[in-house]
């Protein structure tokens, strides 16, 4: 025999019924022995139950309670309700005199939802020319009085089920949810307990599987609500699905598996809306592998009790506990530090107060005698609970969180690593509910960038992530989402905003105050997870308020050079602040674009190789000036213009010519080997007289010829060989002998160096190990596209993006 189960969402009216219908009628063409089990149809019970509650203030209902009952009948018009319709109006009357509701009476109402339900399905079977026959399950299924979530007796249940059953004839289209006590009361078995009925049936009367229909593909890894990427779990053991169930998996009832367990009857959860699925078996054979869950449960509250007085004191956990049982709380989680100098736990929710004033009440004393110093109760608190992941594989989870600033109140791991549990604050509850999903079952990453800058580098960038988007989500497990991006004027803020025309919504976008806090406040709300700001601007402005995005859980890329470049002392502040709050930041785009400069850098370090010099060409627009004299026998002011012409150098090319952006990139590196220099360090041979810098740009590239000569004067004097750049260079004898310069070097045309052509920048680094012949990194140094692709290559080496 198979029992059927239908939820509410399967039975209401429409296309659920209908294929509640046809599924039943396959299995009976089939030939097969069934018996169907079935909720309150659609969201009866929670109608009933809104009902009572107005008939208790008094309310008049009549036109909602005319339109339930039209809805009840709707699908079979002649059926003949009368007598549910009248022991339900006079409860409401009832109840609306007294303006008061007992649990048993409330009991009974609700069970209507039931009674309703399958007598209107047993009708339309009969239409069919099926025998079918709707069956009251208060007959058989007995419990105790604990009206609205009874406890059963099954081996009294067991014998009437059995009792009942060998004499029936038909097929019994039987009430979920609801029993009766001794008294022949009608109790019922706590919300959703159609589907403990459906296992207990199946226990009681031996059948080989239970099926049950629900409006869903089956029991998910976690809310899929709330995370997209929750999968359904084809395979669960009981066990597995019993601590789901516990933890608040609302598709399972508490106590739906117990009754399977002893016979090993499986349980499908399938979807009456979808049949092609397979949904999930919950079964007690061996699982291919052990499975992984995360529930988050907003319904509980904390206590914390605290004092050192606690300190050594005996019996005050047992008078805790025995207090709370007194008043049948029950509780859950439970954390107390080795040396009990508190005590915290979790309650449900709506018992939290009731707690915390009999506890306030019991240790009256001891807090009138500071033994305690006080009884906190905390309200806004979210529970995760993971099911599968053994502490010792924790730590992943844990980095994730910790990087996350998501505040760990409690964690607690019960005896045989099957459950690990996390108290968090509700406003974080979300987050960390995708991070451990993220985690545990190895999701695609989601992270979440706000990119700072509206110009070309940012247009790449953008643009590049449309490109690859997928291809990242299948190598590396990991998805790049855009939720802000700046200009200075503009803000767009969006979850995920739609990269194909952002520049022309930033236009329409809020204004930008130029805080960041928008930005902060945004992900915040939203509690999005794995933030990464992406500065493609030049302002020195932003980076004033990196710690402040630190702070606040955000890692840092930037192709902005004034963070790396600020007098050594903010940045020696900065970096700490980073180890403080467990971010990083990535600035390998500063030096050389995209070119590996500072990754190569940092790998000859950790490898315990010295560095002893470093040269080259770091100016792509330089580089072009100085190999177009060399190359082209342009003329100075020529090679400048012609480089202005295309493209190569900023608006105003003394920005370039003064040699500070050259000078910015020789402090990086200089810092990343660990000296603590300052620009004012670094010796810097100006290319143009000093007065030229104060010329207005027009008379600027009028006079520009006026400096030919020098150059030629300098070229000459070194005859063919050799030529003349404009070279940055680092001589590191030890930390505290370490010169800086930026100065014009005559080098021979063979060299490396002086065969650079077009804008490439060039690096040469000399150490122990490469003492005679430098390593080189040579190539574009500059350009939006590049960069773009450094930024990127930043991101993803990022902690954050690793598994
Ligand atoms: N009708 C009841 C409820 O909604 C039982 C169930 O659906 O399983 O809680
Ligand atoms: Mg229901």
């Amino acid at each position: 025999m198979k029992i059927l189960k239908f939820g509410g969402r399967s039975l209401a009216n429409g296309e659920g019924i209908d294929r509640v219908l046809s599924i039943i009628e396959r299995f009976l063409l089939r030939k097969e022995k069934i018996a169907v089990v079935l909720s309150a149809r659609g969201a009866t019970t929670d109608q009933l139950e809104r009902f009572l509650e107005l008939a208790v203030l008094g309310l008049n209902i009549e036109e909602e309670w005319e339109a339930f009952k039209r809805e009840q009948v709707a699908p079979r018009p002649e059926i003949d309700f009368s007598s549910e319709w009248q022991v339900l109006e006079q409860i409401l009357q009832g109840v609306r005199l007294l303006g008061d509701l007992s649990p048993k009476v409330k009991d009974l109402f609700i069970a209507h939802g039931e009674l309703l339900s399958v007598k209107l399905v047993a009708a339309l079977l009969r239409d069919k020319g099926y025998e079918a026959q709707a069956v009251d399950s208060r007959i058989f299924i007995k419990t105790d009085e604990h009206f609205g979530s009874a406890n059963v007796e099954q081996s009294l249940s067991n014998r009437l089920t059995e009792d009942y059953f060998s004499a029936f004839t038909g097929i019994p289209i039987i009430t979920g949810f609801i029993a009766s006590d001794k008294r022949g009361d009608t109790t019922t078995l706590g919300r959703n307990g159609s589907n403990y009925s459906a296992s207990l049936l199946a226990s009681f009367l031996e059948a080989n599987e239970v099926l049950s229909y629900t409006h869903i593909n089956g029991v998910y890894s976690t809310n899929p609500a709330e995370v997209r990427e929750a999968r359904i779990l084809p395979e669960l053991h009981y066990k597995e699905a019993s601590e789901m169930a516990t933890f608040g998996a609302s598709i399972l009832h508490e106590k739906t598996i117990d009754p399977l367990i002893d016979k090993r009857i499986p349980l499908r959860i399938l979807n009456t809306f979808d049949e092609e699925n397979e949904g999930t078996l919950i079964h007690g054979g061996n699982s291919k592998k052990p499975i992984r869950s995360v529930i988050l449960q907003s319904d509980k509250g904390m206590l914390n009790l605290k004092g050192d007085g606690l300190l050594g004191k005996v019996g005050i956990d047992g008078r805790i506990f025995s207090t709370l049982s007194t008043y049948g709380i029950s509780v859950g989680i439970i954390s107390q530090g080795s040396s009990e100098e508190g005590i915290s736990f979790v309650v449900a929710k709506n018992k939290l107060t009731l707690a915390h004033n009999i506890l306030l009440e019991e240790f009256r004393k001891e807090i009138s005698e500071k033994v305690i110093y006080r009884i906190e109760r905390q309200d806004n608190i979210s529970i995760l609970n993971i099911t599968g992941l053994p502490i010792n594989d924790f730590s992943p989870c844990f980095n994730a969180l910790k990087r996350n600033n998501i505040e760990l109140l409690l964690v607690n791991n019960n005896f045989d690593g099957s459950n690990l549990s996390i108290v968090v604050r509700d406003t974080q509850g979300e987050k960390a509910l995708r991070l451990v999903h993220q985690s545990i079952l190895e999701d695609p990453k989601i992270i979440n960038l706000a990119v700072l800058g509206a110009g070309q580098v940012a247009a790449s960038f953008l643009q590049q992530i449309v490109a690859s988007k997928r291809d990242w989500e299948h190598s590396y497990g990991c998805s790049l989402n855009v939720y802000a991006i700046a200009s200075s004027r503009r803000l767009l803020l969006d979850r995920e905003i739609d990269l194909k025309g952002w520049s022309l919504r930033l236009e329409d976008g809020l204004v930008n105050d130029g805080s960041l806090s928008q930005i902060v406040g945004y992900a915040k709300k939203h509690q999005l997870e794995n933030l990464v700001l992406v500065d493609c601007t030049a302002s020195s402005a932003v980076v004033e308020d990196y710690s402040y995005l630190v702070k606040n859980g955000f890692s840092i890329v930037a192709a902005n050079k004034a963070a790396a470049t600020r007098p050594y002392v903010k940045w020696e502040q900065f970096n700490k602040s980073l180890e403080k709050n467990g971010q990083e930041f990535l600035f390998g785009t500063n030096v050389g674009a995209a070119l590996p400069v500072i990754r190569t850098l940092r790998g000859i370090i950790s490898s315990g190789d010295r560095v002893k010099r470093i040269r080259g060409l770091f100016s792509g627009s330089l580089s072009f000036v100085f190999s177009a004299m060399a190359d082209k026998g342009l003329s100075f002011s020529e090679s400048v213009c012609l480089a202005m012409a295309k493209g190569y150098t900023e608006p105003d090319p003394r920005v370039d010519l003064s040699g500070n952006d050259i000078a910015k990139k020789l402090l990086i590196l200089a810092r990343e080997i660990g000296v603590k220099a300052d620009l004012s360090d670094i010796i810097v041979e100006p290319l143009l007289p000093e007065q030229m810098n104060d010329l207005n740009i027009d008379t600027f590239l009028a006079q520009l010829s006026e400096c030919n000569d020098q150059f030629i004067y300098k070229q000459e004097r070194l005859g063919n060989e050799k030529v003349l750049k404009y070279m940055a260079e680092l001589h590191f004898e030890d930390l505290d002998n370490c010169s800086l310069s930026v100065k014009l070097v005559p080098v021979s045309r063979r060299s490396l160096i002086g065969q650079l052509s077009g804008s490439d920048n060039i690096f040469e680094i000399f150490t122990e190990a490469y003492a005679d012949r430098p390593l080189c990194i040579s190539g574009a140094g500059a350009g939006a596209a590049v960069t773009a692709r450094g930024l990127l290559t930043d991101i993803f080496s990022l902690r954050m993006t690793k598994r």
